[in-house]
């Protein structure tokens, strides 16, 4: 048996009165496509957070490559995260945007340009290292927020609903993109989307969530043909 990428146990996110979180358990082996999917406000984003470390659990641990890493800081994890929003800094150029984190973990000049030119190779934009990002279209804006956060070789990757602020067009292309990138690095992923069609065509496994607990873990075959309730039932049901 194979030891896990990434594990919780327990996992409990409080905000007052409100469990936002609620007891979620699971494993994610390594080089698997993992995704989030619930409904608005189940916890998709506060289980991501406290992945990413930018939210500390109530209770309960995570754990990295059987590393517990629950008390370790953001930028001190080996994980990238990808925003819904993008989240780049608009008055950098693209290049200083995919290099900032490498600017911080103290990497010289001359390696940064190659590995930041490397990965702008990798999302399909070679060459755009002097383009602002207010220049690009939403898609391009997103891949070099993925490109951002793949240039560190993270070991896990983290996406928080990341196409959907693209046109249906744009989301489709982006979602072969997605794929293509995580299946060339065979990087374990974490894919947090309301959208069941997108779970169901990207995920090698689904964790459906609702009211921050787990209704069911599985691949999209099983989601899809053997849900475990009604509420998974329902809910898989909306799609198409
Ligand atoms: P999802 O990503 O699935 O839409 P979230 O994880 O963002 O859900 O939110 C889960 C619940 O926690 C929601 O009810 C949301 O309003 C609440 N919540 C999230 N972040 C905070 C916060 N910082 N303070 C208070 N409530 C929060
Ligand atoms: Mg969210």
């Amino acid at each position: 048996m194979t030891q896990p990428a990434v594990q919780t146990d327990r996992l409990v996110k409080e905000f007052g009165d409100l469990r936002a979180v609620d007891e979620l358990a699971f494993e994610i082996e390594n080089g698997e496509f993992f995704s989030l999917l619930g409904p608005s406000g189940c916890g998709k984003s506060t289980t991501l957070r406290m992945l990413a470390g930018f939210e500390q659990p109530t209770e309960g641990d995570v754990y990295v490559d059987n590393e517990r890493i629950t008390d370790v800081p953001p930028y001190n994890r080996d994980v990238g995260m990808v925003f819904q929003s993008y989240a780049l800094f608009p008055h950098k150029t693209v290049g200083q945007n995919v290099g900032f984190g490498l600017k911080m973990d103290g990497v010289d000049p001359e390696e940064r340009s190659t590995r930041v030119a490397e990965t702008l190779e990798l999302v399909g934009l070679p060459g755009f290292e002097d383009r602002s990002p207010t220049e690009l279209s939403g898609g391009q804006q997103q891949r070099v927020a993925l490109a951002r956060a793949l240039v560190i070789e993270p070991s896990v990757l983290l996406l928080d609903e990341p196409l959907s602020n693209l046109d249906l067009k744009l989301r489709k292309e982006m979602q072969f993109e997605l794929k293509r990138i995580q299946s060339e690095l065979d990087i374990t992923t974490v894919y947090v989307t309301h959208d069941q069609e997108e779970a169901l065509s990207m995920s090698d496994k689904i964790l459906v969530m609702n009211n921050g607990k787990p209704e069911q873990i599985g691949t999209p075959r099983e989601v899809y043909n053997e849900p475990a309730n009604e509420f998974v039932a329902a809910f898989m049901g909306e799609s198409n």
